[in-house]
């Protein structure tokens, strides 16, 4: 990575808001990280910038819109001498449209090549016309994808690793295909220069994420790609304790890699494994594999004993009927899963799904939503009771709130952002350590626990 140098430049300072998943943070933070390297600062707040940055989400209408409220805010706060850059998926899917109908924002980066961005802005410095030129529009070529970070810095004990980007799925309802491309893998040595990095700023846990991880090394050739990784990282590092895998596709899991899960014990028992239906139909129509999901979920826990599972589904999904919703609420009941996040449908243009004329309302969809989490509530608060009275290490990274009497944590049971707390009643805890704890009480989310 270049060494920070004094910038001369007329957009000195920058803030980036970071909108969407996890692989939008981290392609966020190397952007970050590029502007830095090129002698940038960041700035405290969006007054006092001279870079306006918005890494957008374009997967489902819910993102997209707070996506352009935001672009809309700033555009109509944004000062002559500021400038305005909208980056990520929402501009690889709409950049057209975007361009014609969001006159104030001066470029556009598509979500495949981020590291454009220092280009773009040294082209504002060429340009030296403030709010005159003509939108910048940089979208990398059909298969291309950034996936080189050139370092990697952390804010906390946690650290998200992208190992792959892009998809080589289609399905019905996704409209990422279209704005990442197919899979493609990041080397490992990359990867492995990352962890390292992230490794020597204190971070406890590293989450590898990716559209579909369980595919990693598919496009280089290689089987059980992610089980080997998991290998290569955990055999590299011994000092790191926990490794996490998220967005596990149902087809894609092997034994070697359940196996990794069984004997490597800082490769956490947790899996997120979005579902999104179990109704054989509903999957057919969705165009998922539609494995038995009972088989499926009873042969990982069978290979991985104490496999934490977390699951995502999708509710009204054009043609999904009453039956079959039913299916889905009974299977989720029976296979208690440990985490489950539950998705309206979102109609999505471009998508095999899209304008379907077996719509479900709106009223149905939030009906059925509601009654999904509140028994995968039900089971949760019932696992959490069960742990009352064990011992669990938990991460903690920091007091939730100034003066509190309480540390927040996570232990191997819960993802950054998506899951729940463990929360420690102690005096003084070491933040970005792992401590034991006893479990005292249960919440529908959360636990509550004391240091051991
Ligand atoms: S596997 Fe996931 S990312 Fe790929 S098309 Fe399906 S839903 Fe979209």
């Amino acid at each position: 990575m270049a060494a920070l140098v004094p910038t001369t430049a007329t957009y000195k300072t920058f803030v980036i808001v970071s909108l969407g998943c996890a692989k939008n943070t981290v392609d966020s933070e190397a952007m970050e990280q590029l502007l830095l390297a090129s002698g940038h600062r960041r700035a405290a707040d969006a007054s006092s910038a001279d870079l306006l940055i918005v890494n957008t989400c374009g997967f489902i209408e819910s993102a997209k819109q707070e996506s352009i409220d935001t672009l809309l805010q700033l555009g109509a706060e944004k000062r002559s001498d500021q400038k305005l850059i909208a980056t990520g998926c929402l501009v690889e899917r709409y950049a057209d449209e975007l361009v014609q109908e969001l006159p104030r924002i001066d470029a556009f980066v598509g979500a495949r090549n981020w590291s454009a961005l220092p280009r773009v802005v040294s082209q504002f410095e060429e340009a030296r016309a403030p709010g005159s030129s003509l939108a910048l529009v940089e979208l990398a070529p059909p298969g291309e994808l950034d996936l080189e970070i050139a370092a990697r810095h952390s804010s906390g004990p946690s650290a998200y690793v992208k190992i792959s980007d892009g998809c080589d799925q289609r399905c019905a309802f996704c409209a990422i295909p279209f704005m990442k491309g197919n899979h493609r893998s990041k080397p490992a040595e990359l990867i492995l220069r990352e962890v390292g990095q992230l490794l020597e700023q204190g971070v406890r846990e590293i989450v590898l994420v990716g559209q579909d991880t369980t595919r990693y090394g598919h496009d280089l050739g290689q089987r059980d790609g992610l089980a080997s990784l998991l290998e290569r990282i955990t055999d590299r590092f011994s000092e790191l304790p926990w490794i996490r895998v998220m967005y596990a596709y149902p087809r894609h899991i092997t034994e070697r890699f359940l196996g990794v899960l069984r004997e490597r014990p800082r490769v956490l028992p947790y899996l997120d494994m979005p579902l999104q239906h179990t109704h054989p139909w509903t999957l057919a129509r969705m165009r998922r594999p539609h494995r038995d999901t009972d088989d499926l979920v009873a042969w990982m826990r069978d290979r991985v004993p104490g496999l934490v599972l977390r699951t995502t589904f999708i509710v009204g999904f054009p043609g999904e009927t009453e039956a079959e919703f039913d299916y889905l609420l009974e299977s989720a009941r029976r296979l208690r899963f440990d985490r489950v996040g539950v998705f309206l449908y979102s109609n999505e243009d471009g998508t095999a799904a899209f304008g379907k004329a077996d719509q479900v309302p709106e009223a149905d969809k939030r009906r059925r939503r509601s009654r999904l989490m509140a028994a995968a509530r039900d089971i949760t608060l019932e696992q959490n009771r069960g742990m009352v009275g064990s011992e669990l290490d938990v991460l903690i990274e920091g007091r939730p709130e100034h003066g509190s009497a309480w540390y927040a944590g996570r232990s191997y049971r819960d993802a950054p952002e998506v899951d729940g707390l463990v929360l420690v009643q102690a005096d003084e805890l070491p933040v970005g350590e792992i401590v034991r704890v006893r479990v005292q009480r249960a919440l529908a989310y959360d636990l509550l626990a004391t240091p051991v």
